[in-house]
């Protein structure tokens, strides 16, 4: 016997590398190419003494009152968080705690079942069909609550509204989370269906689209029955989870819609370039409507172009996993970095 039977075991969630090579090329973990909006930095000069010598605002009203101008939401269907990694975990051990399984895809974002063993809730994976979309018939199964990622990650793929909204709809017995990560990068938001659904938790991130990932800010849109359950498990963990620094950061950011929605474009239209120069390449993928894509190649393995770029310094993401481990996902740069890439796949593979 020892202290170790007692401890909570996990596995833990693997982050993609952060490599810190002088003049390397970043596209594998999602992050914006681009700085954040000027009024980010304008903000944090602002950043005095006190805001470091005195707790934050617990209830983080500076920057639920940007996402509720923003997003014309009332601040009591708004919850915040530091980066939806924290959003999504507070959600989980919130709301699901039912004996029965809670669902997910089976090729997901690979944190779902790591937070569902770390908070012991029994899960179940549901297959994705062959072009990566979703079984909605799968989610009509008894349950304990859904997650998914719309648009899907590592895929990129994007339901339907419709499709979400009959899965939301078929379950109203249990929490419903739709993780809208990339929704920013041409998806349709479910926030629309946030006051017909009590049951409809819509979560999105400050790390992707808005250039922010180092800020760690993530929020969520739900019901006030919703919000206040989230609220109240938060304030039973840690009340002060949003830092000063970070309230003021987000709030500024969200505010900056015109810079939002030029960087947004950009990589809306370098991606579609990118799509253009792979299919040329011979790389297949399901279409992306996320700031990544998830490409095969019809001949060459993707783990050994993923060797040959990290030699290059060119850091993409490879998961050594079943049904995915002949993919890589790429995460969509500046045009320049897309270049450089293109380029040296041309070369790559015309010289193997
Ligand atoms: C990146 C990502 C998140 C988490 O991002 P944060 O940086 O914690 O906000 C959540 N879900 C998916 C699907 C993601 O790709």
């Amino acid at each position: 016997m020892s202290f170790e039977v007692n401890v909570r075991k996990v596995v833990p969630y693997v982050p993609g590398e952060q490599p810190n090579r002088p003049n390397m090329i970043k596209l594998n973990t999602n992050e914006c190419p681009y700085p954040p909006a000027p009024a980010v930095k304008e903000a944090l000069a602002k950043l005095e003494s006190a805001d470091m010598r005195l707790y934050p605002d617990p209830t983080a009203d500076l920057l639920l009152q940007a996402l509720s101008d923003v997003y014309h939401m009332p601040k009591n269907q708004i919850f915040v968080g530091v980066g939806s990694d924290d959003v999504l975990a507070m959600a989980f051990l919130t709301f699901f705690n039912s004996d029965k399984p809670i669902l997910f895809p089976d090729v997901t974002y690979s944190f779902y079942d790591v937070w569902a063993d770390l908070f012991r809730i029994p899960y179940k994976t549901c297959a994705l069909d062959e072009k990566f979309k979703l079984c909605v018939e799968d989610y009509k199964q008894p349950n304990g609550g859904i997650v998914f990622p719309n648009p899907n990650a590592p895929t990129g793929v994007l339901e339907s509204l419709k499709d979400v909204e009959e899965i939301v709809a078929a379950n109203p017995d249990v929490v419903v989370i739709v993780d809208e990560a990339y929704v920013d990068f041409g998806g349709t938001s479910a926030l629309s269906l946030v006051d017909k659904y009590e049951n409809l938790l819509v979560v999105q991130t400050f790390s992707k689209s808005r250039a922010l990932a180092g800020m760690r800010i993530g929020y969520a849109f739900g019901s006030t029955k919703l919000i206040g359950y989230l609220n109240d498990a938060k304030f039973s963990f840690n009340s002060y989870t949003m830092n000063r620094p970070s309230l003021m950061a987000g709030a500024a950011c969200v505010r900056s819609v015109d810079y939002f929605e030029e960087i947004t474009a950009k990589i809306i239209a370098t991606r579609e370039w990118t799509k253009a120069e792979l299919a040329k390449l011979g790389f297949t993928f399901p279409d992306s409507y996320t700031n990544f894509i998830f490409a095969t190649h019809k001949s060459v393995p993707a783990e050994e172009i993923y060797m040959a770029l990290r030699e290059q310094d060119i850091f993409v993401r490879y998961f050594k996993k079943p049904r995915i481990d002949n993919y890589l996902r790429i995460t969509i740069g500046t045009d320049e970095q897309m270049q450089v890439l293109i380029e040296f796949l041309k070369k790559y593979l015309n010289n193997r």
